[in-house]
C-alpha cells in the first residue's frame, strides 16, 4: 500500500496548518507515519487520495453510525441546500430534531442547540452554575467534553496521547473551580463532597467514558452519582456526545436507567454536519437567555442543514432497528475475540472491552482498566504496530490507541474477522 499523495498534500498543509492538521489527534502524533488524507466515503469503506480502500472503524469520530453517504441523509440534504443553507431566525425543522431527539429521551424537557460538542458542554456549565449559584464542578479524569478552558485538565485523548496533563494558555482561575476524580472511584467522590458539598454546581461525566480507550462505569457508580448530586443540589450532567444515540435508544441514561438533570447531545445527532445540544430540566434550562440571565448565542446554531442531517439520521436509526443490529454485530466481535485471542487475553498480552457498538483492545494489561491510571499501562508500543498493520490491511481506526473503535450498522463478520486476525498476528510475531 502506498500513501504518496497523502504525504504530498501532508507535507504541504504542515507549512499552513500548525502540525498539517485541524484538530490535533488527525495528525498521527501517537501511531507515527503520514496521516491519511481522504477523499471520499462509501457505506463502511473510506478512499484515500492514492486508491486505498479502507472498511473504517472511526466512523468521523462517532457521528457516522450509518455509514458513509448513507442515501437517505444525502436524499433530506440535497432538498434541504435548495431552500436555503442558512436563515439565522427561527425554522420548522429545529422543533422537528427537537422533538425527535425527545422522542428518544423523554426525560429532557428543554434544549438549546449549539454547533459542537464543545459548545454545549462549556455551555452547560455555564447555565448549571447559573441555576446552583455555585462555581465548582467535577470531572473526571480521562473524561473529554471539549476544550474549553474550565476542562482542559487530564482530558482524554489528544490531550493524554501527547503527554500534556493541561493545556498551555489556560489561566489558573479558569481551572480553580474544575475538581478532579478518578473515574469510578465512588470514595473520592463521598470525600470531595464532604469537604465542598455546597460548593459544587456539578459533576459533569461520560456515562461511558469513551474518550481514554474505552472504560465502562462499575455497577452502581451512575447511581452513586445520581444519589450524591440529589443528596447536595448539584447537577448531574451527562456528557452524551459519544453515547447519545449509539448505546441504545436513550443513550447511556436509557441504557444504564439513571436519569440525569441535564444532557449534552453531539456527533450523531448532526449526522455528520456540526450540530450539539445541551438540554434537561426545565427548571435548568429557563435560566438560559433570554428566559433567564445566562448568556448563549450562535450565528449558525440550529442551522437548517445540519438539522436536516440529524433528523434524516434518527428517522433512519429508528426505521433500521439499529440498535439491535449493532448489538449483533457486537456480540460476533465477542465470539471472534475468544476464538482468536482467548489465550492472549489469558496471558494479559490484550485485553478486550465492549458497550454495545464501543469497542476497545487494551494491549499489555492484566485487567481491563477502571480509571485513566489503569489505561495509561497500556503497551503503545505494540499498538502502533498493530495500528500500522490494520491499515496496510486494508482497516481504519481513529489514530490513536486511546481511541474506541466504532461498530457501524455496515460492517458484516468478514470486517470484524479480519480486525481480530491482525491483532493475533501482531502479539505473535511480538513475542
Ligand atoms: C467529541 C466529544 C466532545 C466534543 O465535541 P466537539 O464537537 O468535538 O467539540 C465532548 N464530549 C465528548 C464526550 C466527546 O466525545
Amino acid at each position: 500500500m502506498q500513501f504518496k499523495l497523502s504525504e504530498k498534500i501532508m507535507n504541504e498543509s504542515r507549512k499552513i496548518f500548525p502540525g498539517g492538521v485541524n484538530s490535533p489527534v488527525r495528525s498521527f502524533g501517537s501511531v507515527g507515519g503520514t496521516p491519511l488524507v481522504f477523499s471520499h466515503g462509501k457505506g463502511k469503506y473510506l478512499f484515500d487520495v492514492d486508491g486505498n480502500k479502507f472498511v473504517d472503524f472511526c466512523s468521523s469520530w462517532g457521528p457516522l453510525i450509518l455509514g458513509y453517504s448513507h442515501p437517505e441523509v444525502l436524499k433530506a440534504l440535497s432538498k434541504q441546500i435548495k431552500k436555503s443553507i442558512t436563515f439565522g431566525a427561527p425554522t420548522e425543522l429545529e422543533l422537528q430534531l427537537a422533538e425527535k431527539i425527545k422522542s428518544f429521551v423523554p426525560e429532557i424537557d428543554m434544549l438549546r442547540f449549539v454547533n459542537s460538542g464543545t459548545e454545549a458542554t462549556m455551555s452547560a456549565l455555564r447555565v448549571a452554575r447559573a441555576a446552583t449559584g455555585r462555581n465548582k464542578f467535577i470531572k473526571f479524569e480521562g473524561c473529554y467534553h471539549g476544550h474549553a478552558d474550565a476542562f482542559l485538565i487530564k482530558a482524554g485523548s489528544g490531550l493524554s496521547t501527547f503527554g500534556i496533563s493541561s493545556s498551555a494558555g489556560v489561566p489558573k482561575g479558569a481551572v480553580e473551580d474544575t475538581i478532579i476524580v478518578p473515574y469510578n472511584d465512588i470514595a473520592a467522590l463521598e470525600e470531595v463532597f464532604a469537604a465542598h458539598g455546597k460548593d459544587i454546581a456539578a459533576i459533569i461525566v461520560e456515562p461511558v467514558a469513551a474518550n481514554m480507550g474505552l472504560v465502562a462505569p462499575k455497577n452502581e457508580f451512575l447511581n452513586f452519582l445520581r444519589d450524591i448530586t440529589h443528596k447536595h443540589h448539584s447537577v448531574l450532567i451527562f456528557d452524551e456526545v459519544m453515547t447519545g444515540f449509539r448505546l441504545a435508544r436513550g443513550g447511556a441514561s436509557g441504557f444504564y436507567n439513571v436519569v440525569p438533570d441535564m444532557w449534552i447531545f453531539g456527533k450523531i445527532m448532526g449526522g455528520g454536519l456540526p450540530a450539539a445540544a445541551y438540554g434537561g430540566k426545565e427548571s435548568i434550562m429557563k435560566n438560559l437567555a433570554p428566559l433567564g440571565r445566562a448568556y448563549q448565542a450562535g450565528t449558525l446554531s440550529g442551522n437548517p442543514l445540519a438539522m436536516t442531517a440529524g433528523l434524516a439520521t434518527l428517522h433512519t436509526i429508528e426505521k433500521l432497528n439499529v440498535y439491535e443490529k449493532l448489538e449483533e454485530k457486537g456480540q460476533i466481535l465477542d465470539r471472534l475475540v475468544e476464538k482468536y485471542l482467548a489465550t492472549f487475553v489469558e496471558q494479559g498480552r490484550v485485553k478486550y472491552t465492549r458497550v454495545a457498538s464501543f469497542f476497545c483492545f487494551f494491549f499489555g494489561v492484566q485487567k481491563i482498566p477502571e480509571n485513566y491510571q489503569e489505561v495509561t499501562q497500556a503497551d503503545m508500543h505494540l499498538f502502533k504496530k498493530v495500528y500500522h498493520a490494520w491499515l496496510q490491511n486494508g482497516i481504519y481506526l481513529g489514530p490513536s490507541g486511546y481511541e474506541v473503535g466504532f461498530l457501524s450498522y455496515m460492517h458484516t463478520e468478514n470486517d470484524l474477522k479480519k480486525c481480530v486476525q491482525v491483532i493475533k498476528k501482531q502479539i505473535k510475531n511480538a513475542r
